[in-house]
């Protein structure tokens, strides 16, 4: 089926669009269908704010991601924004500009994907707005969280000898962009309309870069934990970048082992197949949506007993500067080389959107819930 959005006019699409969405939560008090919603904070939170634009061309290639990953997705990396401030989210708004080559099936797969995001996080979608577009498909979500009075927890708050730690592993997502790009080109060349890309075995690093998760869980664990982190941010342009936004707004240096960085299997494995230095792409890569925060030293016991959460280094004083130390003892200057959506960003072609890629488990697949992220080897 192919609807032109023109048939059904802008109400008519936001109708269909937001039809299946219930409020759930209680903040939620109006939401899709007047001028503004309206939400709710309780006099003990307080309102967090977030957004996320998605450009076409620039963080993302329709060649290559299916529509529904792209509005999960687009929905996840804005959970995981709240999530690093010690939040929780609650209700998202969706902008979309929508170029003429897109059609209602596409955008209704969009919002699947969004929707399956808002069900998985207890999140509410209550408003939005819609535009067409000249520039290909743009995507833009603010999410709104709560935290308790005075508990949002910021970049600036990390101190001397505090232990740096991180959730899950790195380097999963880049490496998962390296193998769709590469299939991508290997496809075009083939000119085999039927070609169908190879991506056994490595459904883990795809999944990560498709279908990414936010570290709810991870915060649960260390609020029972009874754990505050000083500081935390999430990982989206790479550790060595993030690395640096934390020593910088907290005025402090760091310390992190090389041998120390989580890495998966699947990760290492793309690596050494497209000759590329593992931990570059585990420290710069980006897009992994980890946490990462530090804890004073007498957590560390505390931390230990959490699954799926390590230590790679500690906080140390400012003069030091922020360095990695390699497996020999030596140590390398921490400089930021994360992705830059100002580099080379390139023109919106007329391009076929895919529907599906084979590997990727669809964001409402549920055996998708359990990631494979236990796979990490010191690699
Ligand atoms: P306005 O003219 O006041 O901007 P709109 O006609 O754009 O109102 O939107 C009507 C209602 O639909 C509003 O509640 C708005 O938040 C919501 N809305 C519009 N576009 C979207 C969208 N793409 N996704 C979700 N909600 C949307
Ligand atoms: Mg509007």
């Amino acid at each position: 089926m192919a609807t032109e959005i023109s048939s059904l006019g802008e109400f008519g699409l936001i109708d269909r669009l937001t039809r299946e969405f219930p409020l759930v939560n209680e903040s939620s008090v109006l939401g899709v269908g007047d001028d503004a919603a309206v939400i709710r904070v309780p006099s003990d939170k307080e309102l967090l704010v977030t957004t996320d634009l998605l450009l076409e061309g620039i963080h993302f290639d329709v060649r290559y991601v299916p529509l529904m990953h792209l509005g999960y997705k687009a929905a996840v990396v804005n959970f995981s924004d709240v999530y690093a401030m010690n939040g929780t989210p609650k209700q998202i708004t969706v902008s979309i500009g929508v170029s003429s080559r897109f059609t209602v099936e596409h955008i209704d797969a969009i919002y699947a994907g969004i929707r399956i995001a808002c069900e998985n996080y207890g999140v509410d979608l209550v408003g939005g707005d819609t535009s067409a577009s000249v520039t290909g498909l743009v995507i833009s979500v603010t999410c709104l969280g709560e935290v308790e009075k005075g508990k949002a927890v910021k970049r600036g708050g990390a101190q001397e000898t505090n232990l740096i730690c991180v959730s899950g592993d790195l380097g999963a997502a880049y490496m998962g962009l390296q193998l769709l790009e590469r299939e991508n080109t290997v496809a075009a060349q083939s000119g085999d309309p039927n070609f169908q890309p190879n991506f056994s075995g490595k459904e883990y690093i795809l999944q990560r870069q498709l279908r990414p998760e936010a570290r709810k869980d991870i915060i649960e664990k260390l609020r029972e934990a009874g754990i505050v982190p000083t500081a935390m941010m999430d990982v989206s342009d790479g550790l060595s970048s993030e690395l640096l936004h934390i020593c910088k707004a907290s005025d402090v240096g760091c310390r992190v082992y090389e041998d120390r960085i989580p890495i998966d299997y699947q990760t290492a494995l793309m690596a050494e197949e497209l000759n590329m230095n593992l931990v570059t792409a585990a420290m710069n890569g980006g897009e992994d949506y980890e946490l990462l925060f530090t804890v004073p030293l007498t957590d560390k016991e505390k931390i230990e007993r959490i699954d799926g959460v390590r230590m790679i280094g500690y906080i140390t004083a400012p003069q030091l500067g922020a360095a990695l130390v390699t497996r020999d003892g030596g140590e390398i200057p921490i400089r930021a080389q994360g992705w830059n959506a100002f580099n080379n960003p390139a023109e919106t072609e007329e391009v076929e959107v895919v529907e599906e890629t084979a590997g990727a488990t669809a964001p409402g697949d549920a055996a998708s819930a359990e990631s494979d992220g236990e796979t990490q080897g010191e690699s």
